[in-house]
Order: structure tokens, then C-alpha cells, then sequence
């Protein structure tokens, strides 16, 4: 992993995230959860006393925009480098995703083979090949070098570039517009907002639309589900933000539908000159109602992330003495969150399994859990396995009670239980 301080912003902490809005540009931002200081999610220990480096991971809200948002004290390039090591196409969950999500908009857009869907952060361009397969053009924007070489191999044409404004021009005058510019999960990732909307504003006439997934900021409240905060989700979106953020550069929010992926989600739908939806107003009005806007709602919020925060720690301890294997399943950068967070009482976890071959034999930053291969599961016989990722749990949870039918498994968010 490159450390070198060229990456590192510590010494000159941005304002953006942390005293000025980075949707709306106000000056009035308020702290929601603090979670110390915690190493990158995607920086993995090469060997268990690795002291890695740590950033803070402080959780604040704007009351002008309802935005939620980290401080910025890494550049992009230091936590999106070629070695990120999250491959979308992992998952079955998402490859089922994917497919159905080409699907409805071959349907929806009347997509064709004239039609261009470009992607943002395409990853191993796994959704982009689904588009493939029914028919449309497609091109991918990748920065992390290696994934983009794995959509490239697959067939899945992929520049290797952080996307903006600049970018957007070049794409523009060689591929023209797209009749659809998805960017799913990939805008709490971006520090600066601007740039980025931009960019697809530059990409986006009236053929165009442009399709945003991303977590709901509400459910994260209502559920606290306070360990999807790390320092890659620079922003934490609304309904409010997004339409904010979009109108600065001439697109309309006009529609807004309800997902049920990581825990649940929202897809924006921006343009121009679009009929507006009512779903709109509804996810608005959703919004103000849930205490997008309510410091004491906030309050409540972090109590419950405490609150989440000791009860796994007790029932680690509680498992330590009454002598159980207790291990992890999935390195997913949540479990980080929450296992830092938990602290020194987390190495109750005797190692964490991940399908992943870049992270079996390293360790799980901060906590520095040994990663190995799920098949582990079948010769150790654990007691109780606890899944990490847990909005993916049921599909986990099948392949635990194959390889180690014996043992209890727990899902720690957004409550601890047992599966
Ligand atoms: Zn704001």
C-alpha cells in the first residue's frame, strides 16, 4: 500500500466535510456520531502487529441541505488506488441485482442498440455486462486500474479515470450523449460533488437520464446503521441534497424510487425538463418527517450506535468466557466500522472468512483479524460465526449452515441476533 504524504491530506484538513457543506456550501454543519479515529476500510494489514495508519471517521450533518458527510483527510487516490480490493461480481445478491436492474430499463428507457449506457464507477463492469447481453453500447468509467482491467478482459470497453467535468467533455465528443448514465453507489464516494454533477450535466440532454443508488440516509437513521460511516462514503445523500446539488447545475430530481439493497436504498432520477413524480415530494416529506432536520433526533441516533456498540462488545466477551470459537464471516468494510469501534474486545474473533482470494492471508485493518477461505468454516467447528456484512446475511447464511451445520449464526446490525 502506498503511504506515501503526497496521498495524505492530515496536515491540511478540508474544510469540505467538516466546517462547510459539500452539497450546499453552508458554514453550519453539526457533529452526529464521533467514531474516533480508524485506518482506511480497504487498507489490510499484511501481517497482525502492522500499525496502520488512522484518520478520523466523525459523522456530521448539514441543517441547510440534511447532507451527511466526513471531513476529507486522505486524497481519493490513496483509498480508490489499483489495489481496492471489493469485486462487485463476488456477490450473488448484486449479480441478481444487476441483472434484474438491466432489465427494467431496456423496459423502462426503451433501450436499444443505438442506445449508449455509461457507467461510473463501473467496477468489474459486471452490471455493464448485463446491458451487453441485451443488446445496448455500453461504456464504463473505472478509476481503480486493476478492476478496470478485469472489465476490460471480459469484453466490457472501460476507461481508467476519475470521473468529473473534464472527463465528461472528452467522453462527450468521442461517444456522444448516453440515452442512460447510471451511477449506483458511487456518489457518496466522490469529495467533490460539484465536479462530478457537473460532469454528467455535460453528459445528459433531453434523451438522457441519469439513475443514482444509493443508501437511504433515512433508513440509516431510522435503523442506525451507523457502521455503513467509513471514510470512502464521503457523503451520506438525501432527497434533499441531491436535488439541491442537481439544481446547481441545471438537472431536475424528478422521480425517486425505493430499494431494498444495502438495507435499503434510493434511486434518484435526474434530467432535464422531465415530468416530476409525486415520489418526489413524498421522499421529501419523508425526510422532515423521519428528523432528517432534528438535532435531538441525532442525538438519539448516536445513544443507539453507542448502545449497538456495547451490546456487541458484551456478547464478545460473554462468548470469550464461555469458551466459545467465535469467528467472523465477510470482510466487508462495515465489520471494520463496527469491530474498530468495538475495539480491543473484537479479537474475540479468532479469524473472519471472505470468499475474497486478495484478502484471505491478510488482516482486517485496525483490528487486525486474520482473513482466510470460508472452507475453513468445515474443518475448525465453530461455535458461533457472525456475520459482518449483513445486508447480504441470508445469502451468507446458507453457505455457513453448508460448511458448518453445527454452528450458531448472528447478525450484529441492526440489532444483535441469531439467525
Ligand atoms: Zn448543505
Amino acid at each position: 500500500m502506498p503511504h506515501s504524504t503526497e496521498l495524505l491530506l492530515s496536515d491540511l484538513i478540508s474544510e469540505r466535510g467538516h466546517s462547510i457543506c459539500r452539497a450546499c456550501g453552508s458554514r453550519d454543519l453539526k457533529s452526529v456520531l464521533d467514531l474516533g479515529s480508524q485506518p482506511l476500510p480497504s487498507e489490510y494489514g499484511i501481517t497482525a502487529e502492522e500499525t496502520l495508519d488512522t484518520f478520523p471517521l466523525h459523522m456530521r450533518i448539514c441543517p441547510n441541505c440534511g447532507l451527511g458527510q466526513l471531513g476529507e483527510y486522505v486524497l481519493p487516490e490513496r483509498i480508490f488506488h489499483d489495489t481496492y480490493p471489493y469485486l462487485s461480481s463476488a456477490s450473488s445478491t448484486w449479480v441478481d441485482h444487476a441483472r434484474k436492474y438491466a432489465s427494467l430499463m431496456k423496459e423502462k428507457l426503451s433501450l436499444n442498440s443505438d442506445s449508449l449506457v455509461l457507467e461510473l464507477a463501473s467496477n468489474d463492469g459486471y452490471l455493464l455486462s448485463e446491458f451487453q447481453k441485451i443488446g445496448t453500447s455500453v461504456l464504463g468509467i473505472e478509476p481503480a486500474s486493476n478492476v478496470a482491467s478485469i472489465a476490460r478482459e471480459a469484453g466490457v470497453p472501460t476507461l481508467t479515470e476519475f470521473f468529473g467535468a473534464e472527463v465528461a467533455e472528452k467522453t462527450l465528443s468521442r461517444y456522444g450523449h448516453p440515452k442512460l448514465i447510471v451511477a449506483n453507489n458511487v456518489f457518496a464516494h466522490i469529495p467533490d460533488m460539484h465536479d462530478f454533477t457537473e460532469g454528467m450535466a455535460i453528459l445528459c440532454d433531453e434523451n438522457t437520464v441519469i439513475s443514482i443508488e444509493n443508501p437511504s440516509f433515512t433508513i440509516l437513521l431510522q435503523n442506525t446503521l451507523f457502521d455503513t460511516i467509513y471514510h470512502e462514503h464521503y457523503s451520506y445523500l438525501t432527497a434533499h441534497s441531491v436535488q439541491a446539488v442537481a439544481n446547481a447545475h441545471g438537472l431536475e430530481l424528478f422521480q425517486v424510487d425505493k430499494l431494498v439493497t444495502h438495507g435499503g436504498s434510493n434511486r434518484y432520477w435526474l434530467g432535464r425538463s422531465k415530468d416530476k413524480s409525486d415520489t418526489v415530494e413524498q421522499t421529501l416529506e419523508e425526510e422532515r418527517s423521519a428528523g432528517l432536520f432534528d438535532p435531538m433526533k441525532w442525538m438519539d441516533f448516536a445513544n443507539r450506535a453507542k448502545a449497538s456498540i456495547d451490546g456487541l462488545e458484551k456478547w464478545l466477551i460473554e462468548r470469550k468466557k464461555s469458551g466459545g470459537i467465535v469467528v467472523g464471516y465477510g470482510a466487508a468494510h462495515k465489520g471494520n466500522t463496527f469491530l474498530n469501534a468495538v475495539g480491543e474486545s473484537s479479537k474475540t474473533l479468532k479469524y473472519v472468512v471472505d470468499a475474497s482470494g486478495e484478502k484471505q492471508g491478510k488482516f482486517l485493518p485496525g483490528s487486525q483479524i486474520p482473513v482466510l477461505e470460508p472452507e475453513k468454516l468445515s474443518s475448525a467447528d465453530p461455535t458461533d460465526v457472525l456475520i459482518l456484512p449483513w445486508n447480504i446475511a441470508e445469502e451468507l447464511a446458507d453457505r455457513i449452515r453448508s460448511l458448518a451445520p453445527k454452528a450458531r449464526i448472528w447478525v450484529a446490525q441492526p440489532s444483535l441476533r441469531e439467525l
